[in-house]
């Protein structure tokens, strides 16, 4: 190879041999240029006192089909104003011994895929992996600004574990994640708005959030201004899981006699779950077969294209008169589940019909919802939850605006 072509990967060596151990690897023995003396790492001069050498195996990144291997000898100068330090090499990153080369790329593939996988398509080790992207992330990511947040989006989430919760606090406007931490209770979620600052606080017009939570308690003691608005995501999973779910086993139980309906029943949780619009002409036909064949399930289906009415209503008072019509539906409806859930909605209404004046895009809610469960399996594995909570910050870094 052309020494030049060479200089433009690994500045300052030459190629001495190589190897090509199986199965598939390219081992490159590298010597430093004679033409060229070593410089200080420190101060940057050169000199000629060379106070040992040690050889370094390197990953490199892949060339056609190779896995590349270096042998790198690294030198340790005797720098008249520094003393013993490491000769400088530019290619090689930081105290890692990787080539910066290679370390751009997995920065690169680990925003796409997950730790485990980028070390394996690399062989790295995954720690190798994960503490390149930690550290980049925490390059990346810079403290949120405050400086006009009025609206905030709430939201927990489960962590590895899964009976452990952590609250991420976003704002609505701009989707930057303000704050993440462990914990779901009042206590844990009390030093966000500390945090925050009295200030800020009082400043707070509305907040986003699910029912059922402690920060709607903490939300209305921090900040006195702030109206709680449940979230319409929040509200038809819950609906979903409730009612419709429960309905439909009820129903699968009743037809147990019937097995060939009982099946088509069964199966069609997702008919029912989906957008009716995003269902194609065949898949239209069963849900109205489905539906036709089970009164109860009718029923339901409606109600939960009804209740989403809720949240567009052009005034409080409109959503409030849509509430009293559902509600007087739901009860009269005699399906039990559905029943059960209006009634215990109803202690939400103040929440809900907030919607009205306050219009927190509901849909943020639930793409952050998803973008963390896949965040989760990408940092999968290592119940790192600083290096979670921060590729969440770095996936949320807000709009500019
Ligand atoms: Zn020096």
């Amino acid at each position: 190879m052309d020494a030049s072509l060479l200089d433009l990967f690994w500045e300052g060596f030459e190629l001495e041999s190589y190897e090509i151990p199986p199965p598939n690897s390219l081992l490159l023995r590298l010597a430093p240029k004679s033409s060229q003396p070593p410089f200080c790492s420190d101060c940057g001069q050169a000199t000629l006192l060379i106070h040992d050498v040690s050889r370094r195996h390197v990953r490199e990144r892949d060339l056609f089909n190779y896995w590349v291997w270096l042998e790198v000898p690294v030198r340790r100068v005797r720098c008249a104003d520094c003393g013993v330090r490491r000769e400088k090499i530019r290619w090689l990153a930081g105290r890692r011994n990787l080539p910066q080369a290679l370390v751009n790329y997995v920065e690169a593939l680990v925003r796409l895929l997950p730790v485990k996988q980028v070390a394996e398509l690399l062989g790295l080790h995954w720690h190798t992996v994960k503490s390149i992207d930690h550290q980049r992330l925490t390059c990346e990511v810079t403290a949120p600004d405050l400086g006009r947040v009025q609206r905030l989006i709430m939201d927990e989430f489960a962590l590895f574990k899964g009976h452990r919760y952590a609250t991420v606090a976003i704002c609505a406007d701009t989707q930057q994640v303000l704050l993440i931490g462990e914990g779901r209770s009042r206590k844990a979620v009390r030093p966000f708005f500390e945090w925050m600052g009295k200030k800020v606080c009082r400043r707070i017009e509305a907040v986003a959030m699910d029912m059922n939570t402690a920060m709607d308690l903490e939300v209305q003691k921090h900040c006195p201004k702030a109206r709680v608005v449940y979230d319409l995501f929040h509200v038809v999973a819950k609906f979903g899981r409730e009612v419709i779910d429960r309905v439909r086993v009820d129903q699968a139980n009743l037809l147990r006699d019937s097995p060939a309906e009982r099946r088509v029943i069964k199966r069609s949780r997702w008919l029912l779950l989906r957008n009716p619009g995003n269902l194609s002409q065949e898949q239209g036909v069963k849900l109205e077969e489905l539906l036709a064949a089970t009164a109860p399930l009718t029923t339901v289906y409606v109600l939960k294209t009804q209740l989403k009415e809720l949240w567009y209503a052009p005034s409080e008072n409109e959503a409030r008169r849509r509430w009293g019509e559902w509600f007087a539906m739901a009860l009269d409806s005699g399906i039990k589940p559905l029943m059960l859930f209006a009634k215990r909605l109803q202690s939400y209404l103040s929440g809900i019909v907030a919607s009205a004046v306050f219009r927190l895009n509901t849909s943020v809610l639930e793409g952050m919802n998803n973008r963390i469960k896949v965040l989760k399996r990408m940092a999968y594995g290592y119940r790192d939850n600083d290096y979670f909570f921060l590729k969440i910050k770095a996936a949320f870094s807000g709009k500019t605006r």
